[in-house]
């Protein structure tokens, strides 16, 4: 059922409110100035008039309308919804961290500037890297700070002509952006029947106009690069730098570091390894670390320890500057320490151990009724294709999307990467119980199996959803967000 607008629920007189009367001195009232006639309105507002209990009532529905990770599967490939403990909400709801000001003396701040401090160590140790900064706010914040600091690098070393970034075929389409937004070329490399880079290529690309390799590892084909020891060797024997987009750092988590693959700068979204919740655009972090190389082209300040304690420090004439407001978003930095320090390096490891488990009991479970153009063993993710069914029963990787979310499920990411037709590309986490997992399977097997015996069915998906299939072109070209 739709939920109408508190607008059409409005009845003139109804209020959720009750103020006292006006109790200011006459005088006082007088001295207010008024509005500039300019910027008065001819009518009054046109505002819902609603009771209390209507407010309460349209919004506890809405709530209850959207799907998270509390409340069913969300296998969104690449976007790691794992669950979000609510340890770490708790803490970030304390007085101690949200009634403290980022312009306040260090002195009074020791607690906070520790929390970052010890984060960045823990990032060192995780991605290998000596380095960092907390301060990018999204992954592709981080690559754009990243990507900045290796345009840094090479000015200051007069390298001027090194304009290209090369980014294999399967990438994330942020890393084509984040390199197109600092000023660079983006070149891309094929890939090889396995899913991964083709070395051939990758070499007939590589000179001395070529800045940086930008990579996923394992790649957003749920695949890890078995030559990347290699491909950095390559990169760097052409003076060039290797960029790691770590955004799906699930597979990994100590097992192997960025660091020891050859990167010398990586950025990390605390909202999906790190369990920090996202989606909707709510906030995230995405801190870049970095090897010595790239170190004096950090963003300013870094927190130093000092005898004197915490301190943060402006100087560095190479540094790139500020990226964001203040020092990041401390409080989902604070999620992702607690999420660390709860999880200890022995269940982060374990966490990306069951990830890479989860995926690849769905894939062996799944790769009997639909295709996974390269191959069913996969890191944390895997991407399957839909093609056979679109030839032969005209339903599209979309509509299967759509059935699912009738089943409970929200729907896994579509349509990349592009190198796979009819994509579908799914991502347990670790979160998920064997129980969950064999109802995924189940219902996907299902929807499946409809597809190819009453596919008009299918294609009319979503039917529990409160408005049905939306026109999803029509609402991104021509988005109409007035009543
Ligand atoms: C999510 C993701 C990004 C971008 O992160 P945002 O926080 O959405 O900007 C980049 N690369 C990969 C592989 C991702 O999965």
């Amino acid at each position: 059922m739709r939920e109408t607008l508190l607008i059409e629920q409005s009845k003139q007189g109804r209020k959720a409110y009750c103020f006292p009367p006006l109790d200011l001195p006459k005088g006082f009232q007088q001295a207010l100035p008024p509005l500039p006639e300019s910027i008065r309105r001819e009518q009054p507002a046109r505002l819902p008039e609603v009771s209390e209990l209507d407010v309460v009532r349209h919004f506890t529905r809405l709530s209850t309308m959207a799907h998270g990770v509390d409340n069913g599967m969300y296998p969104l490939g690449s976007c790691t919804m794992k669950y979000n403990p609510k340890l770490s909400e708790h803490i970030a709801k304390m007085d101690a961290f949200t009634k403290i000001h980022p312009l306040q003396d260090v002195s009074t701040t020791q607690g906070s500037l520790s929390i970052m401090f010890n984060l960045l160590e823990d990032l060192s140790s995780i991605t290998g890297m000596k380095w960092g900064t907390l301060q990018p706010c999204a992954g592709a914040h981080g690559e754009y700070t990243g990507l900045k600091m290796v345009k840094s690098y090479y000015e200051k070393r007069g390298e001027t002509g090194r304009t290209k970034i090369l980014i294999p075929s399967s990438a994330h389409g942020t890393n084509p952006a984040s390199a197109m937004v600092n000023g660079f070329a983006v070149v891309s490399i094929g890939s090889n029947e396995k899913g991964q880079v083709d070395l051939e290529d990758l070499e007939a690309k590589l000179d001395d106009s070529v800045a940086a390799v930008m990579m996923t590892n394992p790649n957003t084909l749920g695949i890890f690069e078995q030559n990347i020891l290699l491909i950095s060797k390559m990169v760097h024997a052409h003076g060039a730098l290797m960029y790691y987009d770590g955004a799906n750092m699930n597979a990994i988590l100590g097992m192997a570091t960025p660091g020891e693959m050859g990167f010398d700068v990586v950025h990390l979204n605390l909202h999906k390894t790190f369990a920090t919740p996202h989606g909707g655009g709510g906030p995230g972090s995405g801190p870049v670390m970095v090897n010595n190389t790239l170190r004096p082209f950090l963003p300013k300040p870094d927190i130093l320890l000092t005898d004197s304690g915490y301190v943060l420090d402006w100087d560095g004439e190479d540094s790139i500057g500020k990226v964001s407001m203040f020092w990041g978003n401390f409080l989902v930095l604070l999620r992702a320490y607690v999420y660390i320090l709860r999880m200890g390096s022995e269940g982060l490891r374990s966490a990306s151990a069951h990830a890479v488990l989860n995926a690849n009991y769905v894939a062996k479970r799944l790769c009997d009724v639909c295709e996974i153009p390269y191959g069913e063993q996969c890191m944390h993710e895997f991407v399957i294709s839909l093609e056979e069914y679109r030839q032969n029963n005209g339903v599209r990787a979309q509509d299967i999307a759509k059935a699912l979310i009738d089943k409970g499920y929200h729907p896994p990411t579509m349509y990349f990467p592009s190198l796979v037709s009819e994509a579908l590309m799914i991502e347990p986490t670790e979160s998920e119980s064997l129980e969950t997992l064999d109802a995924f399977i189940l219902a996907f097997r299902s929807i499946l199996a409809q597809a190819k015996e009453d596919p008009e069915y299918v294609k009319g998906a979503p039917y529990t959803t409160p408005v049905g299939r939306l026109d999803e072109v029509k609402a991104i070209k021509e988005p109409n967000l007035r009543y």
